[in-house]
């Protein structure tokens, strides 16, 4: 039996079907485009970002990532959830435009040929998925409210809707199932079995339970489509794309050089919503309000004014009630409101430890600290607002080269009964040994560089040090929004590293080697880092 033979006329004849359904979808995609096209326009209008390169690795990640789930599936119970539900919507997305199809086209026949069964049979078993996943995802918002989630009747709404998509898709099979017990629809199981508890019901009311099953499933499936661009789940649009685009392992955090010599550059990183980049704007739309940043976030741990989740939903939403202004569509002319100290409290931003774990936990792949340092930059460079503590630090950092203001001179003390060599560029060693500055001058830190020095002398490594000519490498001003004066130190240290021929460098301070391996190469040194580990 081919299931393409499975019609619903009763309510609406079969020479107005096609334009009943033309004029709803007409209705729901004029929306959808409608509500979409400004959001994407503001993606093509602000500042540009390279997410081109590597597309090869590019599509592995997504199929790693989005389409396996993997970083979902980290998660037993909800992960589970969210997969069966996000794979579900790709095989019923296949159903859902054969709903269509046969609206459309009342009396063609369309069979998928050898697949038709199997993919009957995939179908029914992710509606059982799908409804189940859909059910635990109802109950956890009702009555189990984890805290880490945000609950919204938004949420809701959309879960009840899959849901009716999911019992409407199978009512559809059991209501022409029942008509027709005298043939068997090929693959179709669940259909099949809920067809005799039709039976016992009237005629009538099995032919208008079939057809309103036809209905509530086209409609439901254009009320969600119009749903999606003014909600959360517009995440299912463009999560895919965003984990494309996402940062590569190999790019560090993402963080690139100001051209200070630029005259024409007039502000400097981001105080504006729309100063970030497309590809942080994109990050905003992709946000699924999961929490699972939060859950890992230090900052939120220790009862600091700082949750990641909400940091990119006041974004999100900020951008979003700007829109109108930043497409000049509106009326009423004003400028576009700061972000900082308005949108985002500067404690919000002071309270991130730039640690990555965030991003690491999201399963969209959203970006935090590259947006967080832009703000900063924004707060240091443009409006000259920091802690006061950063005031002595960043003093330092200028004058001494390290962060505590110990004198540049004293720099290696640390090594001084550690017969350790110091580079010679007319005799140099293999490895340069780059100890930072909390191996230089913190308690704790010189007794991990005397360790450090030992166990390359055991491993037999050819190695010597800088000695006083080391300098912090710019990481916490970097990381503090000062990228002046990161400029400044990662100008001097590279310039070294050039005039001495230095290439391979080991170092045990992670900040270092991020640093040294991932963000010098713009200031014109191509580096050899390894951890010493
Ligand atoms: S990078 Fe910042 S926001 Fe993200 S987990 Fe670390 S402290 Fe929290
Ligand atoms: S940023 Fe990522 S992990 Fe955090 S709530 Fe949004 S989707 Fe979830």
């Amino acid at each position: 039996m081919n299931t393409s033979k499975n019609r619903a006329f009763e309510w609406v004849s079969q020479d107005l079907q096609p334009f009943i359904l033309g004029f709803l979808i007409a209705l729901a995609v004029t929306r959808f485009f409608f509500l979409l096209w400004p959001k994407c326009k503001i993606l093509l209008q602000v500042a540009p970002e390279d997410r081109f390169n590597k597309p090869i690795t590019r599509l592995w990640n997504t199929v790693r990532i989005a389409i396996f789930q993997t970083k979902i599936l980290k998660e037993t119970k909800s992960g589970w959830m969210h997969a069966f539900i996000f794979w579900g919507f790709l095989v019923l997305l296949l159903r859902a435009l054969w709903f269509f199809f046969i609206g459309f086209f009342p009396t063609v026949e369309f069979s998928l040929g050898g697949i038709e069964t199997p993919y009957a049979l995939l179908k029914d078993l992710f509606v059982v998925l799908v409804s189940l996943a859909a059910g635990y995802a109802l109950y956890r918002r009702v009555v189990t409210k984890p805290e880490r989630l945000t609950l919204s009747v938004e949420g809701i709404v959309i879960l009840s809707l899959i849901l009716l998509i999911m019992v409407s898709d199978a009512l559809f099979d059991a209501g022409w199932q029942a008509r027709n017990s005298q043939v068997a629809l090929s693959g179709i199981w669940i259909g099949r079995s809920i067809a005799p508890m039709l039976q016992v019901l009237s005629a009538d009311l099995v032919v208008h339970i079939h057809n309103l099953a036809y209905w509530t499933h086209v409609v439901c499936v254009l009320y969600f489509l119009t749903l999606l661009p003014n909600s959360k789940h517009l995440h299912i649009v463009t999560s895919i794309p965003n984990v494309f685009f996402s940062r590569l392992p190999e790019r560090g955090n993402g963080l690139h050089r100001i051209n200070f010599e630029n005259e024409e550059q007039k502000s400097f990183g981001v105080s504006k919503i729309d100063e970030f980049s497309w590809k942080k704007l994109l990050d905003l739309h992709s946000c699924t309000e999961c929490g699972r940043c939060d859950v890992v976030c230090p900052a939120l741990a220790s009862d600091k004014p700082l949750s990641p989740k909400q940091l990119t939903v006041d974004l999100r939403d900020h951008l979003n009630d700007e829109t109108p202004y930043l497409l000049g569509n509106n009326l009423e002319q004003r400028g576009i409101p700061t972000l900082l100290g308005g949108v985002i409290n500067d404690e919000t931003l002071w309270s991130c430890t730039t640690c990555g774990a965030c991003e690491e936990e999201c399963p969209v792949m959203i970006e935090y600290v590259n947006k967080v340092v832009d703000l900063r930059r924004g707060l240091v460079l443009m409006e000259n607002r920091y802690p006061t503590e950063f005031v002595g630090a960043f003093k330092s950092l200028e004058t001494q080269s390290n962060p505590w203001g110990f004198g540049r001179n004293t720099r290696s003390d640390w090594a001084k009964e550690l017969d350790v060599k110091t580079w010679d560029k007319h005799n140099p060693t293999e490895y340069l040994y780059f100890v930072g500055c909390n191996g230089a001058f913190d308690d704790r830190g010189k007794k991990i560089a005397a360790a450090v020095v030992h166990s390359l002398k055991s491993a037999g490594v050819d190695f010597s040090i800088l000695g006083n000519d080391e300098g912090c490498t710019g990481d916490p001003a970097r990381r503090a929004g000062n990228e002046y004066l990161f400029d400044l130190l990662a100008s001097r240290n590279a310039e070294l590293f050039k005039e001495k021929s230095i290439i391979k460098i080991v170092t045990h301070c992670p900040h270092c080697f991020n640093s040294l391996k991932n963000e010098y190469s713009e200031f014109g040194v191509e580096l050899d880092v390894i951890h010493h580990s």
